[in-house]
């Protein structure tokens, strides 16, 4: 890898990337190998490149926490998580990786809810069946998802309880698709399921630093770590440049034909708003899932023998197109480690589980620049919307007719997680400018030549959780970017 100290960033390139995690590197890979051979990509991250064992020493996945970027005004309790340097939050990600569903990207056709995607699930389809197999996913086909070719790798093992609840409800409920190893590939050995995935011990899981840093060490490529981009550049309605500041203190300016941002949620909306895009949308619509964590009591029945950490998924609550009219989806993940129960005799006797609301994006959610006094990006977040708190209501009766097929003792349900380390919307795509603020391919309708890509771009989440989806996304826009 060619990495640039700030002292040598050139004054020119062809492309400036911002970030390496999942949606930069994803671009990456689908331009490089039909780009020509002069072009010049400049790649610059805020964080450091910190290989795998120096985390492992030091017993933390980021050299620094979400929370020292960003401030709240609004739901005290409300959180987000992620993390910078080379890679991204690839480094700390738990690796689900299931599909988000047709009917997600038809939310307002379909249900009257929320905002169509500007494309289909089959325009993604073949980049999905790539980034999984870049990804080398483990997982069995489902018809709720519908793809031409198998995964790369077989399905965890499942617990005994998934087993039951598989049999229970054939097709709604199976192994959760996942990017931690059911076998060893060339560059992974297989999961340990430990559970410990935000810093695997064993680097089971894909990851950027591990699987996908190719790209980065192609010759057209200069990487520049520890430099924030602080702003892009316009001029005639085109992006023209980004400003950038080290962390040695160096500042400059690189000119570039185009400029992308992969820089996550927040600060792919605070780099535009900070440049000055006031369009209406831009920044907003922030929105995730709501997780509440539980566990199911069994009676007789014990659990804990799947291969991983997350073993299955249950879409009954997400496959419901009639309950989808009124009420948010919601996906169940059931785990394979989590805490055993507190009885002599019963250790095992228990199914930890997650189940997890999609939230329909309030323009009223947003992310804003911070100040020169505290420039931590400002995340206003007034908390979750009706859609989303009607099926959080139901959810003890949902909850007992989707197990009822198991031993169950007792159902126990935690109040509503801080977080699900997923930030979506803020630059929401679209075709029509007055509801979107780039275009199917993360172009910016205002200023040309700009490019943004990764979940800020979701109109509408799902359940689901994101990465997959972006990362195809990426992929696909890359394919369609052009000669370059
Ligand atoms: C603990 C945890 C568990 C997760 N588990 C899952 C999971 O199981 N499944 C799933 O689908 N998703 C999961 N996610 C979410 C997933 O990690 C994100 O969806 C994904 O990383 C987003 O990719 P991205 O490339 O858009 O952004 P990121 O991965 O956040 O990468 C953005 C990069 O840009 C850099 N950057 C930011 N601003 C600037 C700037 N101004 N200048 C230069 N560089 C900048 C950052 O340092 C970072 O490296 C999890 C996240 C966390 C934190």
């Amino acid at each position: 890898m060619q990495s640039l100290p700030s002292g040598r960033i050139p004054d020119a390139a062809d492309i400036v990337l911002i970030g390496t995690g999942f949606a930069s590197t994803f671009f990456l890979s689908a331009i490089l190998p039909r780009a020509r051979p002069g072009l010049k990509i400049v790649v610059l991250e805020r964080g450091g490149n910190v290989p795998h064992a120096k985390r492992i020493e030091r017993r933390k996945d980021a050299e620094f926490d979400a929370d020292g970027y960003y401030r709240t005004i609004g739901d005290p309790n409300k959180k987000w998580r992620f993390s910078t340097g080379f890679g991204g939050s690839a480094n700390c990600w738990t690796g689900n990786t299931p599909r988000m569903l047709p009917a997600d990207f038809e939310m307002r056709t379909r249900f009257g809810q929320g905002m169509d995607w500007p494309f289909s699930y089959d325009a993604l389809e073949p980049y999905y069946t790539r980034a999984e197999e870049m990804m080398q996913i483990s997982g069995a086909r489902n018809r709720l998802a519908p793809s031409t070719s198998p995964y790369p790798l077989p399905p965890h093992r499942p617990s005994l309880p998934e087993v039951a609840l598989s049999k229970a409800w054939p097709g709604l409920i199976g192994p959760m698709p996942t990017a931690r190893a059911s076998r060893a590939t060339p560059t992974r050995p297989q999961c340990c399921g430990n559970g410990v995935c935000n810093l695997c011990p064993v680097q089971a899981k894909f990851t950027i630093m591990g699987d996908l840093s190719a790209p980065y060490d192609d010759p057209r490529v200069s990487c520049v770590f520890d430099c924030e981009a602080i702003a892009v550049l316009t001029e005639g309605g085109a992006a023209r440049a980004i400003a950038w500041r080290a962390a040695d203190g160096n500042t400059g300016e690189i000119r570039a034909d185009q400029i992308v941002l992969g820089a996550n949620g927040f600060f792919n909306a605070t780099l535009i708003k900070q440049s000055g895009d006031t369009s209406l949308l831009s920044g907003r619509r922030l929105h995730e899932q709501l997780g509440i964590a539980g566990m199911v009591y069994l009676d007789g029945m014990d659990s804990f023998q799947g291969s991983s950490y997350v073993t299955g998924i249950a879409y009954p609550l997400y496959a419901d197109e009639e309950r989808r009219r009124t009420t948010a989806a919601a996906l169940i993940e059931t785990r394979s480690v989590g805490q055993m129960r507190l009885e002599a005799g019963s250790w095992r006797q228990v199914l930890p589980f997650r189940l997890v609301i999609e939230d329909l994006p309030d323009e009223a959610n947003a992310v804003t620049p911070g100040s020169d006094a505290d420039p931590r990006s400002v995340v206003h977040f007034g908390g979750i919307g009706d859609y989303a708190r009607k099926a959080m209501e139901r959810a003890d009766q949902d909850l007992a007719r989707i197990f009822a097929s198991l031993p169950v003792d007792w159902i126990e349900l935690d109040g509503p997680a801080p977080t699900e380390s997923h930030i979506q919307g803020t630059t929401v795509i679209g075709h029509d400018p007055a509801h979107s603020v780039t275009d199917q391919d993360g172009l910016h309708h205002r200023w040309r030549d700009l490019r943004v890509l990764g979940s800020s771009l979701f109109p509408t989440g799902a359940p689901a959780n994101p990465t997959l989806t972006l990362s195809a996304h990426a992929l696909r826009a890359g394919d369609r970017a052009g000669s370059l």
